[in-house]
């Protein structure tokens, strides 16, 4: 949850405009992130332990005084898991009244962890996505099409939330058949595409045949994609195609390609990431904290991914924020894909996309 001169930030001098939210990230020096998150990891902290009747157990049993913590390091052994999400009442972890509800896999388990928030978080992260999207040169004036599922999941609502605070045209196919929307989407002439990597890899090879149209980006999640599989539909559309990463739990997208496509810049101003175990190479598992959620905060959720924070600093305007590589892997052998997991093995569908490579990548 966000600390008060935060939330002012966000809301009345950066607003809803995402040229000014981009002015802003090129010129944050590194000291006003830190800064912004530990103020409001504090607050989320005492937020938590006031609210959920989950946390509140947690930090009982590990003798933890909420006041006394300032960073995510200061919590232990104190991790939010999947298994977290699905043994224990969802009410446990709701801080305020949820408005919205989805759900995901994630997990080797039939069953699917329920994620809730406000419809004030809907519009964070509308506000948020917007600005990302103006970073890759959509505007106004294009026509967006989004062929995300939208069945329990959050995807296509965050995308939704982006384009409405954008202004630009947004037609939502739905997941439909790759060859139904080629041929519903030709009246359109959509220029910018917002897919998932095994279905646009479908979508391409009919394309091939049947013909394409001006392209100018594509935006993917939901999987890993291959580098081989990125130029195979880059140079059937005669486009850019950028992949971006996040999972449902974190709300949409935590990080995102730039221009220069090499690794995910992360939101650090709504998250604190952590890779608290890394191996000599800096290789482990990303963890992370919400940093402005008042209806479900999760303190330090385990995501599973494999990853590394990237040295160096990117030349682009979100040069401010740091990168992780894309993912490596995953610390559970499952593999992630637009319509739901599988283990241990790529599925059909999924080895189509990644070809064997078994990384993963998750999207909103
Ligand atoms: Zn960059």
């Amino acid at each position: 949850m966000r600390n008060a001169v935060s939330n002012v930030l966000d809301r009345v001098v950066l607003g809803a405009s995402p040229t000014r939210r981009l002015w802003f990230a090129r010129r944050m020096p590194d000291s006003y992130i830190r800064n912004v998150q530990k103020s409001d990891f504090r607050t989320t902290i005492r937020w938590v332990a006031r609210r959920s009747a989950f946390y509140r157990r947690r930090f009982a049993e590990h003798h933890i005084d909420p006041v006394m913590v300032r960073c995510p390091a200061d919590l232990g052994d104190v991790f939010t898991t999947s298994e977290d999400l699905l043994t224990n009442p969802i009410e446990d972890f709701l801080c305020d009244r949820p408005q919205i509800g989805y759900e995901t896999t994630g997990t080797l388990s039939a069953k699917s962890k329920k994620i809730f928030f406000s419809l004030d978080e809907m519009g964070d992260m509308g506000r948020d996505g917007a600005a990302g999207l103006h970073a890759l040169g959509i505007r106004r004036t294009d026509r967006m099409v989004s062929a995300l599922d939208l069945s329990f999941w959050n995807a296509g609502a965050a995308l939704r939330a982006a384009a409405q605070a954008l202004g630009c045209l947004l037609i939502e196919a739905g997941k439909i058949s790759p060859a139904e929307f080629h041929e519903r989407a030709l009246d359109y002439r959509f220029d910018v595409m917002v897919v998932e990597p095994s279905w646009i890899v479908s979508l391409t090879e009919i394309a091939e045949k049947l013909g394409t149209w001006p392209v100018k980006l594509m935006l993917v999640g939901g999987e890993n994609m291959s580098e081989k599989s990125r130029r195979y539909v880059e140079e059937v559309w005669k486009t850019d195609l950028y992949l971006t990463y996040g999972q449902t739990e974190s709300f949409g997208s935590t990080g995102a390609e730039c221009v220069r496509k090499n690794g995910y810049h992360l939101q650090e101003l709504k998250f604190w990431f952590e890779i608290p175990d890394p191996d000599e190479e800096g290789n482990g598992e990303l963890v992370f904290t919400t940093l402005s959620r008042r209806t479900m905060p999760l303190l330090r959720y385990r995501t599973s991914d494999v990853t590394r924070f990237l040295g160096g600093t990117c030349d682009c305007d979100l040069k401010s924020l740091r990168r992780i590589s894309k993912i490596r892997g995953r610390c559970d052998e499952m593999v992630n894909w637009g319509s739901g997991t599988s283990a241990p093995g790529c599925s059909s569908v999924c080895s189509r996309t990644c070809r064997g490579s078994r990384t993963t990548g998750r999207f909103w």
